[in-house]
């Protein structure tokens, strides 16, 4: 059994500490290595300690961007948007001529793709749900029309949902006070359309999940809807531009008879793989139908150190750090990366300008003492917490 935070320990105590227990039976081991009631980033920032001063501030800038918080007081690393921007597409051509080179010149087990599939699910997640989504919000390069055809370029390259779609979904409704984290809000009817009604077990939304990841309805659902959002309901320009793009993959595909590559490195870590990332994302994103209170956390990934030290007991420090490369790693690449581990600091302040140093400003806010924040640590606890609440929420949305 294992515990987990679930709310910031700035808070008192008595009204805001609140543990939950959760089973998690893959992660415990024999020794005592519990975290403790302390924030694990704060255990996480002793990592170095005795190094020198650099090496230490890298090892902590990299910890800082794998759990996707600061510790408290940290110093701010600044981002910049346009290098995000760049560094997004460059991850997605090395991960795409990666999976290629891998396919084509080495050997055909699809396994063996794992690797290029989390850089370029995660370079395509970076592009959309933080890049694209910073354009809907016109605060990108600041010009609406700017914005938004960057958001189009991203999208037509990706074969997701036109700009327009995506401010209507995201901004009309999603960041609508009155239809946020309700039925009319794209996310949650989303949700609702692939069976997470409320009022279920809570063991029926982890079945839910995974029956979905592997179901070709959800698959087919998804892909229906990016086709008609680029080739019928988007504007005339960005039909064009699908349209277009279109033409020039299937001319380089044909052109080079590469069809089985463009298969293997291009359309199943774009559909498949993607969707799945995009579908645990949703599932713990908010506290759908909730009628009060906070409908946003924060997302973290990583875990506390062991208590104990390594002389101690070994097997608790090997396990920690198999955990943190083999599964918050590739979760911070592929399911939670850019600035969706404070996408609850984006819903307080939509229009913060500081976009891309959201997770320095959530923690100044928490430094200066201000409430209210939930922190989840690990993709399973964001996602148990999530489907507890739905399951603690009357069935009224049940057709
Ligand atoms: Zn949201
Ligand atoms: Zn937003």
């Amino acid at each position: 059994m294992i515990h987990f935070l679930l709310t910031h320990p700035s808070q008192s105590k008595t009204s805001a500490y609140k543990l939950c227990k959760l089973k998690v039976h893959q992660l415990t081991t024999n020794c005592d290595y519990v975290i403790s009631l302390k924030n694990p980033r704060e255990s996480l920032r002793n990592l170095g300690a005795n190094l020198h001063p650099l090496s230490y501030k890298w090892i902590q800038t990299f910890l800082t961007w794998l759990t996707g918080m600061p510790y408290k007081g940290e110093e701010i690393t600044n981002n910049s948007r346009f290098y995000y921007l760049a560094s997004s597409i460059a991850k997605l051509g090395v991960g795409v001529t990666a999976s290629a080179w891998l396919w084509h010149e080495l050997t055909k087990i699809i396994v063996l793709q794992v690797v290029p599939y989390l850089v370029i699910v995660g370079a395509a997640r970076d592009l959309l749900p933080s890049i694209a989504h910073m354009c809907i919000h016109c605060k990108f390069t600041g010009n609406r029309k700017t914005d938004h055809f960057i958001s189009d370029c991203i999208t037509t390259l990706l074969f997701l949902q036109d700009s327009e779609g995506y401010f209507v979904d995201h901004i009309k409704k999603h960041h609508n006070i009155n239809m946020f984290a309700t039925p009319e809000d794209p996310d949650a009817a989303l949700l609702l359309r692939l069976g997470f009604h409320p009022g279920l077990s809570k063991e029926a939304y982890w079945q839910k999940l995974y029956q979905t990841m592997i179901s070709p309805s959800f698959h087919w659902f998804f892909l229906k809807r990016r086709f008609l959002s680029n080739y019928v309901t988007a504007t005339l320009q960005r039909r064009i531009m699908a349209l277009a793009w279109l033409i020039i993959i299937v001319t380089i595909v044909i052109q080079t008879n590469s069809f089985s590559t463009f298969i293997v490195s291009w359309v199943i870590p774009l559909t498949f793989c993607y969707h799945i990332s995009a579908l645990c994302q949703y599932c713990s994103e908010h506290l759908f139908f909730a009628t009060s209170g906070s409908k946003s956390l924060g997302r973290f990934c990583g875990e506390a150190l062991p208590k104990a030290s390594f002389r101690e007991c070994p097997q608790a420090w090997i396990g920690w750090l198999f955990r943190m490369i083999f599964y918050h790693l590739p979760v911070r690449i592929a399911v939670l990366p850019g600035t969706l581990p404070e996408h609850d600091f984006h819903h307080k302040y939509p229009s913060d300008s500081n976009w891309m140093n959201g997770k320095y400003s959530r923690q100044r806010e928490i430094d200066a003492g201000v409430q209210g924040y939930v922190d989840i640590w690990g993709l399973h606890n964001a996602l148990d917490y999530v489907f507890e609440h739905l399951s603690n929420t009357p069935a009224i949305f049940k057709d």
